[in-house]
């Protein structure tokens, strides 16, 4: 369990064995990718957002609920065989014993936890470290490499309190009674989330939901996350949503879409609204800075949690975070993975396909 070990040549570096290829992570001696961008023989998921699970795959090792998940978003081209693998079971793969670790990021997220020829490798896929009532909390593993996402990996980012963020928010419609409050969410993870969160800050009333969020919600009611009355918005007359909470999909809170609303106060639940810029540009009056990532605190202190002697930095703003993780003695690289968007970018752009919650 040390990088002293690493001369031993029958505990060969991880980085023998696990490589970047234009696919994404390959485990080489597990033949396996984790989060492919392309379709190959055997995939092992994270979770089901689209820039990490995608359509195609002859097999797919991932949770229950990423798979629950996986199978409403893509339908028949899911791919091929589908296995679960429950949190902490561990199934052996090739030579790698492989167990999935829940990530705290959304509903069946998991680290995958990796052990070959005396090693232990922990790839978390995206994570936070705050209570999400929707998904069972980051489990830090002890390990010789920690592979760490850096979507918010510069020390600005900084993501207050969620509760005082929804405070925001009813203030905001205790102040503006006649007027409807539309929120931007991302489909998976954010808006059941924020739904939970007004629930616990004591909000009873019925949330109105934009067809498109309306098929995950039942999803996730099914796997036993409580999200009190939900209400199709799309159908509603203009007259029943003055006054009301409604989330929709961030492109369509800009769109026409939102204009059939009572004179909307436009909200959006994001890890960016943290940069004013991005509020305005989208024409946000009401940022709430509520995200699914770790903050540039929650990423140091899993550096800290893990005791990793090397870890490796994707998917974000690596180079902070590989400075820090230098400063304090651990050896750290970025890695140069494709294919996972800027989260968020997504609502900005008018939609690429692959970014979403942040
Ligand atoms: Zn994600
Ligand atoms: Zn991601």
């Amino acid at each position: 369990m040390s990088a002293a070990h690493q001369s031993n040549p029958d505990r060969p570096h991880p980085d023998k064995w696990i490589k970047v290829l234009p696919e994404g992570l390959y485990v080489e001696p597990g033949g396996f990718y984790i989060d492919p961008v392309r379709p190959v023989e055997r995939a092992v998921v994270t979770h089901g957002h689209s820039d990490h699970a995608r359509p195609g795959n002859r097999h797919v090792l991932a949770t229950p609920g990423t798979l629950a998940i996986m199978r409403q978003r893509m339908g028949e081209g899911v791919g091929g065989s589908l296995q679960a693998l429950e949190y902490d079971e561990s199934l052996r793969i090739g030579d790698v014993a492989v167990r999935l670790v829940p990530a705290g990021h959304v509903l069946g997220s998991a680290q995958v936890v990796m052990e070959h020829a005396g090693s232990r490798v922990v790839v978390s896929g995206d994570y936070k470290r705050r209570l999400d009532r929707t998904c069972a909390p980051f489990e830090p593993v002890p390990c010789d490499v920690f592979v760490t996402e850096a979507t918010f990996g510069l020390p600005v980012f900084r993501h207050p309190p969620d509760l005082g963020e929804v405070q925001k928010l009813l203030h905001s419609m205790a102040l503006f009674p006649e007027r409807s409050h539309v929120v931007g969410v991302y489909a998976l993870g954010k808006c059941q989330r924020l739904i939970t969160l007004l629930r616990a800050a004591g909000y009873d009333r019925p949330i109105w939901l934009h067809g498109a969020l309306e098929p995950l919600c039942r999803l996730y009611g099914s796997l036993g996350v409580e999200l009190g009355e939900l209400r199709p918005a799309t159908v509603a007359a203009k007259e029943d949503l003055k006054g009301a909470l409604v989330l929709a999909p961030p492109a369509a809170v800009a769109d026409r879409w939102a204009r059939r609303l009572a004179d909307p106060v436009v909200a959006m639940a994001s890890g960016w609204m943290r940069v004013r810029q991005r509020a305005r540009q989208r024409g946000v009056e009401l940022p709430l800075v509520i995200s699914d990532h770790a903050d540039w605190d929650e990423l140091c202190q899993t550096l800290e949690d893990v005791g990793a002697p090397e870890v490796w930095v994707t998917h974000g703003r690596e180079e902070a975070l590989v400075h820090y993780a230098t400063s304090r003695g651990i050896r750290a690289r970025a890695l140069a993975l494709i294919g996972f968007e800027d989260e968020d970018s997504e609502g900005v752009t008018g939609g690429a396909a692959g970014g979403e919650a942040s």
